[in-house]
């Protein structure tokens, strides 16, 4: 059943690298379609039904060996909270230190290895991914994060097969990247990993991203500490075994799920931390910055930070824009995976004269979104919130909402958490633009429209633009071309993923490589080049062949 996908997957990339310079070629792994019937649906629907009522134990694995603490804990699947998918434990400040010591035992001979060989280990396992434990993975990411299939594909596949292929590919290049040489001298540049060990801090809704934050430090020659999000412990270890089965040396990453402020603290307090590898939210990543600089003292080298945060990120509509484009993209990017991407479209700004057709579009759609089980259900759109501290969140949100004068439920926001975390798609109207809603991350299926009349699109811009502290993704919906190109120059700097005429949401890597700025984070762009320059420390050396000769210039006689 897996050959075809094998066959195709393969693409024998290291065998393609002949020299230094020569470039690597990858390709975007494609996308499944799960049609009735096809070969993949039926082994997505085999591995489900393997994991059916079946909880896994995971331990830390630590110096190689797998380790059980007292702390033992349950992942839960968000949408039946009954099923326990995951038993796994917290790493203690004890384990965590010895992690510690034993990813620095690692470091110097993966450091020291081939960058091919690090790289072939990258591209094992992005075809073990994408052939023999495709399914296990999408299976598992549905089922712990309660994503639906094509959810599940486009990260846990796709996404994370990508990071590993571009990410190696990048690597491999940047060896053929050297300084100019001029005789008598040679020179070269010696991309090292950084000096002590990388913290990666992975969130709950992108298995794909966990394996990035670990997994690109690692390539560049780095030891890791891996703590994933409680709530996507499942997908993360199954990552962690892929990785293990391609033939990365089990001390390069230590897997150790751990209490966030546990992990922070001591990872923070080491004099080894070389840098912070994190996706979350911006208070977890500002602590994290602080715990830093108050221990700048004590680190044997400035910590590299990398953060991506959270997003508010807007839907603007310009009187020109095509009604249907605005309808479809938004009820994508609003409500796909529950709103629970950092890109997710939450604020909505349409022209009185459009917002008519918007409004009917929308509330014709809206009851034909179904939410339920991924599992059971392939028609499902978007499942469970992930887990009760999200729903009760969510829920003091609709609560404003239902609450202040300023604002109208149009359609839905129902929350029930009786058998699993659900929450209805809800569609709000604001009179306030300046509504908290309108600015603070709901990380939820909550779509809030503020509508403006035409003739204000410039002011409406400037408000777009100030409205809320980040700078993630946004979209601009007009035929205009005068007022895209406006759009463009105003909101420069609202967006570090910005998108003319489509959805906020669905970056590729290498096509539309991720990120943004202002309290989104540091923009280092996961899916670009850019991305693995931050995880290595170059080393100049220069080689003369020929004797100096005498000391002094000849000015000087
Ligand atoms: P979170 O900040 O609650 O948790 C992220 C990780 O940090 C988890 O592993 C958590 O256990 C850990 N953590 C918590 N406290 C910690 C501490 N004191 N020290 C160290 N680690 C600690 O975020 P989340 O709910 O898992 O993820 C959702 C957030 O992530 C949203 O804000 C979303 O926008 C953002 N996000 C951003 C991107 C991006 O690329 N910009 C991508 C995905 C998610």
């Amino acid at each position: 059943m897996w050959q075809p996908f094998l066959r195709r997957s393969l693409p024998k990339v290291g065998l393609r690298w002949q020299h230094r310079s020569a470039a690597v070629e990858v390709a975007n792994e494609p996308v499944l379609g799960f049609a009735r019937g096809s070969p993949e649906r039926d082994a997505l629907q085999k591995a489900l039904a393997d994991l059916k009522g079946r909880t896994e134990a995971i331990p830390c694995v630590v110096g190689g060996e797998e380790v059980w603490t007292k702390d033992v804990r349950y992942q839960v699947s968000p949408f039946n909270h009954a099923h326990k998918v995951a038993k796994y434990c917290y790493a203690d400040q004890a384990l965590l230190d010895r992690a510690i010591q034993a990813a620095l035992a690692a470091r110097r001979d993966w450091d020291l290895r081939p960058p091919q060989d690090r790289a072939q280990v990258f591209f094992k396992a992005a075809d073990l991914l994408s052939g023999p434990r495709r399914m296990e993975l999408l299976a598992k990411t549905m089922l712990g994060q309660g994503k639906t299939v094509i959810q599940a594909e486009i990260d846990a596949a796709a996404e994370l097969i990508d990071f590993f292929r571009f990410n190696a590919k990048y690597a491999l290049e940047l060896e053929g990247e050297q300084p100019l040489s001029v005789a008598p001298s040679t020179n070269r540049m010696v991309y090292r990993g950084l000096e002590g060990f990388v913290a990666a801090v992975s969130p709950f809704n992108f298995t794909a991203i966990g394996g990035n934050l670990a997994g690109a430090p690692a390539l560049m020659g780095n030891v890791v500490l891996w703590k994933p999000s409680d709530t996507a412990i499942l997908s993360s270890a199954a990552v962690y075994r892929v990785l293990l089965e391609a033939g990365l040396p089990p001390d390069v990453i230590q897997f150790v799920p751990s209490d966030g402020p546990v992990f922070g603290d001591t990872v923070t307090a080491s004099e080894h931390l070389c840098g912070i590898n994190f996706t979350g939210s911006v208070p977890t990543f500002k602590r994290l910055w602080k715990q830093v600089s108050e221990n700048l003292d004590r680190y044997r080298t400035f910590p590299r930070l990398a953060g991506e945060c959270g997003g508010k990120n807007f839907h603007f509509v310009h009187a020109s824009a095509d009604v249907s484009s605005v309808v479809s993209g938004t009820l994508r990017s609003a409500f796909e995976f529950g709103g629970q991407k950092c890109s997710a479209c939450s604020r909505l700004y349409a022209p009185e004269s459009l917002w008519p057709r918007i409004k009917d579009g929308l509330l014709e759609e809206h009851p034909k979104i179904r939410v339920g089980d991924p599992t059971e259900d392939f028609g499902t759109f978007f499942s469970a919130v992930i887990d009760h501290k999200a729903f009760e969140r969510i829920r003091k949100w609709l609560d404003h909402a239902k609450t202040s004068p300023n604002i109208s439920v149009l359609a839905g926001g129902q929350c029930d958490d009786s058998v699993g975390f659900f929450v209805q798609p809800c569609v709000l109207q604001t009179k306030d633009p300046l509504d908290p809603i309108m600015q603070e991350e709901i990380f939820g299926p909550v779509l809030s429209v503020y509508v403006y009349p035409d003739k204000e699109y410039k002011d409406i811009l400037q408000l777009v633009d100030r409205t809320s502290p980040y700078g993630l993704t946004g979209a601009v919906f007009a035929q205009d071309k005068d007022v895209v190109a406006e759009a463009s120059k105003i909101l420069r700097n609202a967006a570090g993923n910005f998108y003319i005429n489509d959805k906020s949401t669905g970056s590729v890597v290498a096509q539309q490589p991720f990120g943004g700025s202002r309290h989104s984070g540091t923009n280092d762009k996961p899916g670009s080049r850019n991305y693995i320059l931050r995880w290595t420390s170059p080393q100049a050396i220069k080689e003369t062949h020929a004797p100096l000769g005498d000391w002094r210039y000849p000015y000087m006689q």
